[in-house]
């Protein structure tokens, strides 16, 4: 493979970068494409050659199906049957979060190859609000499958210079458009006709939070469940991990630093009553959101600062909990996956 080139999709080359992305992309290549969550690796959706080669550069295992794409609503049927029982539901979540950061699990249309769903019967469906993504998908005309633009079971990319690091050499085209905005995965729910309210069940927390979807049904999250027995293939125990061994702990004075060993602290907000600023002399200290602590800051903040921490030579890095409220609750997913013994 070539050098991986990057294309600035500002508005001098917004254009070129667009038309590139869509070349490669009809010809059955792979590109490497901004969102609002974190950068996806995208591919034809309708096209199984180019789906595996995704999993191939991600050297994803087969059995770890991808999100598709679609550029518009009206794309939805051509991918997905929503059932008559959620019907109402599904319509109410896709008016008030789409474009946007919710994945939906839906039956899948034969139009979809198993490779995409791993042989699952539903796909995961969702409609970005990049407006890059998007044109790119209706320029394609076809619906895109697109996980995150990450090696399997590492950090996500939240800017293309990320994802140059993760696959540079393995791709032809990184469509540079800046930094994510929610710097999270998109939330994946299932909708299932309940006793009384609608069900939604949270698969994988995200920026769309348990609060937002309350108003649509009653929402079902098990956290221990997701870890350890993924509902949603993907869900592994260990994920989104730094090479650096990542130590969470119940209280801080659990922490018992080894001796001539460099530990970095991933703080919340650097505040000493959390209990870990003071307690070592850490040899680098990274906030996810300084002094003000701001949980939305410090989702998209997350990964750029997993990065930076294990960019830095360091022995192990501790990471503080955050509260599971609001964003909170998908922080701490990422946080437990990335700290979860691998294996
Ligand atoms: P990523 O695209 O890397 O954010 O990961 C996509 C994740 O979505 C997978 O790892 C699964 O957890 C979930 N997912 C995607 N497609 C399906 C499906 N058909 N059924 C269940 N879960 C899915
Ligand atoms: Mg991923």
């Amino acid at each position: 493979m070539p050098e991986t080139r990057l294309i600035a999709a500002d508005d001098q080359e917004m254009d070129e970068a667009i038309d590139a992305a869509v070349v490669l992309l009809a010809e059955g290549g792979i590109v490497a494409l901004p969102t609002e969550t974190v950068y996806g690796l995208a591919a034809d959706a309708f096209n199984p050659e180019a789906v595996a080669r995704v999993f191939e550069v991600k050297e994803r295992p087969a059995f770890d199906p991808l999100i598709v794409h679609i550029a518009s609503v009206t794309d939805l049927p051509a991918v997905a049957e929503v059932p008559d029982e959620i019907d109402q539901t599904v319509r109410q979540l896709i008016s008030n979060f789409w474009p946007g950061p919710l994945t939906l699990l839906l039956p899948k249309t034969d139009a979809v190859s198993d490779l995409v769903t791993s042989g699952l019967p539903e796909v995961a469906v969702r409609q970005s609000g990049n407006l890059i993504f998007r044109s790119i998908g209706k320029k394609l005309g076809r619906p895109i499958a697109a996980p995150s633009a990450n090696r399997f079971g590492r950090i996500s990319p939240t800017s293309a210079g990320a994802v140059v690091k993760e696959l540079d050499g393995r791709i032809p085209l990184v469509v540079d458009g800046g930094a994510c905005s929610d710097g999270l995965e998109s939330t994946i729910v299932r909708v299932e006709a309940g006793p009384k309210r609608p069900l939604i069940h949270i698969l994988r927390a995200g920026p769309v939070t348990k609060d937002q979807l309350q108003k649509f049904g009653k929402v079902v999250v098990d956290k221990r469940r997701a870890i350890d027995r993924p509902e949603t293939p993907g869900q592994l125990a260990s994920h989104y991990a730094p090479r650096t061994p990542l130590l969470m702990f119940d209280k801080p004075e659990d922490f018992v630093p080894e001796e001539g060993k460099q530990y970095g602290l991933l703080s919340y907000k650097g505040d000493p009553k959390a209990g870990y600023v003071d307690r070592h002399d850490w040899a680098r200290v990274e906030c996810l959101s300084p002094g003000s602590g701001k949980l939305p800051e410090a989702a998209v903040r997350l990964f750029f600062t997993m990065r930076l921490l294990d960019e830095a030579g360091l022995d192990a890095i501790v990471a503080e909990p955050v509260s599971e409220k609001a964003l909170g609750l998908a922080i701490m997913d990422r946080l437990r996956r990335a700290a979860a013994p691998r294996g």
